[in-house]
């Protein structure tokens, strides 16, 4: 089916309320550019989920990176979007503007070079994010076993995404699976939520005929009532998922309890390194406290109950310069995008969906 189809029934869709849900960060900025929600039919709500790393990291782990900050022995390295994230009473730019060695950097491997040139401290890599990124910390621990440094830690707060699916999915009609997730597991546990939730998942690439083919087929089997995992996306995923990438995550890592901001505790949500890693950990496991800033409803946002602009604080005491809650400062965070992207020109678009098959 042409693109230009697509839009026009989405445009003209007069059926039941529909709540489809994008789990990932990244579709929601992609869906937010693309201009989709302005030129949908209004029975069709996009809501944003607990996809965005960052936002679901609790208060308690910026705490603990601050307290390892204060002492002179250690350098904690981060990825620049968790500077700014609140913790309980302060952020890392501000412990770095009062003089802890803080420093950010583009890839984890950056790190080594640092360490092995200044052996005299301890190196930490804030190492947050989902399946995704966690090949890269694997990545990261087998370069610095090889360096043989010893001056390398990680402090994780890596987590996995199906268990925060289940506990997002009260209202909801459909989901958008993570993209980029989905390369690195497969399509296998999208398949089994579907199942499980008795709901329909689609897998869908970041572009926007991918995109709003993605939600033309969520919509479709949402009202067919099928409950299963569509790929549209298979340049990219395949059922297994990427095996490389899945070995190197289980040869350093194990499951275990995590707790998501705005969420709580989720069994088995959270990967640690193992036993036999355990001297390259600076703490990680049991960190659960988190304070959630008066007034902020992330929480609500990050579980799609409600967009961002439902929150009081939004454009007004929380912006894109002066962040309040954590979904105002990550890249990803619905606040964040619903701030500062301006809709995109798909209504103007009339291109063909090729390689998108729509049924
Ligand atoms: Fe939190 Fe700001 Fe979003 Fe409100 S607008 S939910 S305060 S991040």
């Amino acid at each position: 089916m042409e693109l230009s189809k697509a839009i026009e029934y989405l445009k003209n869709y007069n059926g039941r309320q529909l709540r489809l849900m994008e789990v990932c960060g990244t579709h929601t900025a992609a869906i937010r550019n693309s201009g989709l929600p302005s030129i949908i039919s209004e029975r069709i709500h996009l809501v944003s989920g607990p996809g965005c790393p960052v936002c679901v990291t609790v208060t308690g782990y910026i705490d603990k990176l601050i307290s390892l900050s204060k002492d002179s022995r250690n350098v904690i390295v981060t990825f620049g979007d968790l500077m700014r994230v609140p913790g309980s009473e302060m952020d890392l730019s501000r412990a770095k503007s009062e003089g802890a060695d803080i420093r950010f950097v583009y890839s984890p491997l950056d790190m080594i070079r640092m360490a092995e040139e200044d052996r005299d401290h301890v190196y930490i890599f804030a190492a947050v994010g989902f399946e995704t990124t966690t090949p890269v910390y694997a990545a990261l621990i087998s370069e610095a076993e090889k360096s043989g440094t010893g001056n390398i830690r990680l402090l994780t707060a890596l987590k996995t995404m199906p268990e925060a699916i289940i506990k997002s999915a009260e209202g909801i009609d459909g989901f958008l699976a993570p993209g980029h997730v989905a390369v690195i597991t497969g399509t296998k546990p999208y398949e089994e939520l579907a199942g499980k939730l008795e709901l329909p998942f689609v897998v869908s690439g970041f572009k926007e005929e991918g995109l709003a083919a993605a939600i033309y087929a969520l919509v479709k089997m949402a009202q067919s009532g099928e409950r299963r995992c569509l790929n549209l996306y298979p340049q990219a995923v395949r059922e297994e998922g990427s095996v490389l990438a899945g070995a190197a995550i289980a040869k350093y890592f194990e499951s275990g309890d995590a707790v998501w901001r705005g969420i709580g505790l989720i069994p088995g949500s959270g990967m640690y390194l193992k036993e036999e890693f355990q001297r390259l950990d600076a703490g990680s496991r049991g960190i659960d406290g988190n304070t959630e800033t008066p007034g902020c409803m992330c929480a609500k946002v990050i579980t799609g109950r409600i967009r961002p602009d439902e929150c009081h604080l939004f454009g007004k005491t929380c912006t894109v310069d002066h962040p309040v809650g954590a979904c105002m400062v990550s890249q990803e965070g619905a606040c964040f995008v619903a701030s500062s992207v301006s809709p995109g020109s798909l209504r103007e678009k009339s291109v063909s969906c090729s390689g998108s098959k729509i049924h």
